[in-house]
């Protein structure tokens, strides 16, 4: 199999570590993940991560009697880079080659966040996982992962989900909720479709930046998204190459 992207922005979140809705780190998980990834950047795609912080502290989740909102939010932002330190522990396991760089200052743990070396070590087939959202209160790791894949000039945000794509309906609850093969940034926008939040949506809208939405706990299922194949729903322009390249 060959992939049909040279560079991909994977934006995971943090529950995609945990066990089953629950909160921490579970290793199963972590191994499954770790394994997905490894067999893309073998195929020679160069690979880029975003992580969130949910499965350990979500800042819309605190209780603002003792903790106020930005605290909150740079707690948030600090659980994502216990969950990068984590993936890349994991992935060097498996003798992968990697590099953490932080949205704000780690240096005892990681690199900061330096564009042009970022794309340097993804030339040198290293996986580099971003950290520490975008650094800022009041946004999320998935804007992040829109602004990075911009940045380092990404072909395509693979956004990972427990689901096949986007639904009408929640396909977990819902048997007769039926998967969109194709949206525009202006449907997501329009009809409010929790994909990704607003921002993040129009950052990609606005730079013409495709999203796939996939399920990223179907075994080798990552490696088929990256070779054009697979389960999912396509988030870009109606005149994109990736839209018309599903269309035809
Ligand atoms: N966060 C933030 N700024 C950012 C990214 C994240 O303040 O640029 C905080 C925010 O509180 C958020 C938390 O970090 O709730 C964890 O990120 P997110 O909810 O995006 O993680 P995910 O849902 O992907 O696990």
């Amino acid at each position: 199999m060959k992939p049909v992207f040279n560079r991909i922005l994977l934006k995971l979140s943090g529950q995609a570590l945990a066990e089953n809705g629950q909160f921490g780190i579970n290793s199963e998980s972590l191994i499954s993940i770790s394994k997905e990834i490894k067999e893309v950047t073998e195929l020679g795609c160069q690979t880029a991560i975003v992580i969130g912080g949910g499965n350990i502290f979500r800042g819309i989740t605190r209780d603002d009697r003792v903790i106020d909102e930005i605290t909150g939010d740079y707690m948030g932002m600090l659980a994502t880079v216990i969950n990068g330190l984590a993936l890349q522990s994991c992935l060097e396991k498996m003798n992968a080659i990697t590099r953490v760089q932080s949205s704000f200052e780690m240096r005892q743990f990681c690199e900061p966040y330096i564009r042009r070396r970022a794309i340097r070590h993804l030339e040198k087939g290293r996986i580099v996982i971003f950290v520490g959202g975008t650094g800022n209160p009041y946004f999320t790791t998935d804007t992040s992962a829109a602004l990075k894949a911009i940045e380092i000039g990404a072909e395509v945000i693979l956004k990972a989900t427990k689901v096949d794509g986007v639904y009408t309906d929640d396909p977990l609850k819902n048997k007769k909720a039926k998967r969109y093969e194709f949206l525009t940034y202006k449907e997501v926008l329009n009809n409010d479709l929790k994909v990704m939040d607003n921002t993040a949506i129009t950052l990609c809208m606005n730079n013409h930046l495709p999203v796939i939405v996939f399920n990223l706990f179907r075994k080798g299922n990552l490696k088929q998204i990256v070779c054009g194949k697979g389960l999912k729903t396509v988030i870009a322009d109606k005149n994109s190459t990736i839209f018309k390249r599903e269309v035809s």
